[in-house]
């Protein structure tokens, strides 16, 4: 049993990705080729914003986000220890702060009211509101980047009005969500900036490193074309601002073209493998919760185990029946040694720190057998002690 089924995908749209592909190779424009704009045209109508940048990966996408609102030294970012590394990393790379806000353990994202406290806490520097960075004083709240975790948009609406109130750009990270829907809208269409990965396994993957940054604002699609490429002005030889080398290849474009043909019909077919994956859990593990009005794009499905030692049970016993299965995120960002220097301590974050420790993911595809689940469930429930 896979995983993730690329394989199975490969299969369905072969003809396709051959023609595509063969297009490319015909052309000859691997760099800035006409796939990038078609590319970046249809997922900006399928998202439902004005633009859509691509870019080598979804940590650019991240990192030239930051870059086009100005971030850096001095500057407080604030967002959740319980994501990839990616999230943070970025910035820490520009020397701003990451100021971490614990999850709402229901649904893994980040909790708005700790937001608040956490703004709060930064503005009169006053650790005793919510767990600080050391040596935060005078560093101003500029931007959260909230993560849409598994899948899952985090709740914009109550994030947007801490950020208004406060004066914080809002970046999406939404690596894992994008096909996911809160309230109406796509993910990828929240914030000042949206940021996806293409990366293989991510809901829409290509065959190496993509990435995507959504804006409907004018200025900032503007700023993010020209950090992009070397932060180039009018041409390639007038460079107006620090930039990096952030570009889409033609030929990840160009895949990326064939398997979004599929890709809502697999966002479907991921709502019914979830569906059943519920329905045979229930009552035997703690299986995700879905808000009302939230739909996921299901990057992953992740039950909480009653603790790690009856996590490593399942994950033994699963793995003795061929089923594979992952730990996101074993270690949250603020005890990982890359971030010792923020002083964090154990325990800042309790509800990160206790999913990181009971946490387990499925396999979880589009393509993903029924009688694979039900063997999946048959061997958690025979584990779960019920
Ligand atoms: C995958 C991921 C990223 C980084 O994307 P890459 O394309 O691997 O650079 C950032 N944030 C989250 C939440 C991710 O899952």
């Amino acid at each position: 049993m896979n995983f993730i089924d690329l394989a199975a995908q490969q299969r369905l749209i072969a003809e396709k990705l051959n023609a595509n592909i063969g297009r490319v190779l015909a052309h000859g424009q691997y760099i800035n080729g006409p796939e990038v704009r078609e590319l970046e045209n249809a997922l900006a109508v399928y998202v439902g914003v004005r633009h859509a940048v691509g870019c080598a990966s979804g940590t650019d996408a991240l990192l030239m986000a930051l870059m086009a609102l100005d971030i850096g030294p001095g500057d407080a970012v604030f967002t959740t220890p319980f994501t990839f590394v990616a999230t943070a990393e970025v910035i820490s790379l520009l020397g701003a702060t990451p100021v971490f806000v614990d999850i709402d353990p229901k649904t893994f994202n980040i909790d708005p009211a700790k937001l608040e406290r956490a703004v709060k806490a930064v503005k009169s520097s006053d650790p005793a509101l919510h767990p600080l960075p050391s040596e935060i004083e005078e560093r101003r709240p500029r931007a959260v980047i909230p993560v849409d975790l598994f899948g899952l948009p985090a709740d914009y609406d109550a994030i947007g009005a801490v950020a208004a109130h406060h004066g914080l750009k809002v970046i999406e990270d939404a690596a894992q969500s994008f096909g996911g829907e809160y309230r109406g809208r796509r993910a990828g269409a929240f914030g000042d900036i949206a940021c996806t990965s293409f990366f293989p396994a991510k809901p829409l993957g290509c065959y190496g490193d993509g990435g995507m940054c959504f804006t409907s604002d004018d200025c900032l699609d503007e700023a993010l074309r020209s950090i992009r490429v070397h932060g180039q002005g009018d041409n390639k030889y007038d460079n107006v601002r620090i930039g990096i080398n952030g570009r889409l290849d033609t030929l990840q474009a160009a895949i990326l073209m064939a398997k979004f043909e599929i890709f809502p019909e697999e966002i479907e077919l991921r709502q019914e493998v979830a569906a059943r994956y519920n329905k045979l859990l229930s009552g035997a593990v703690v299986t995700p919760a879905i808000p009302d009005g939230y739909r996921s794009a299901w990057a992953q499905y992740s039950i909480l185990a009653r603790d790690t030692v009856g996590r490593a049970t399942l994950m033994e016993k699963l793995k003795a029946a061929g089923i594979p299965t992952a730990v996101y995120y074993k270690k949250p960002l603020h005890r990982q040694t890359a971030f010792a220097g923020l002083g964090y301590r154990e325990g800042d974050f309790p509800a990160s720190d206790d999913c990181a420790r009971r946490i387990l993911s499925l396999p979880m595809h589009p393509y993903l057998a029924a009688d694979d689940q039900r063997r999946i469930a048959d061997i958690l429930r025979g584990e779960s002690g019920k």
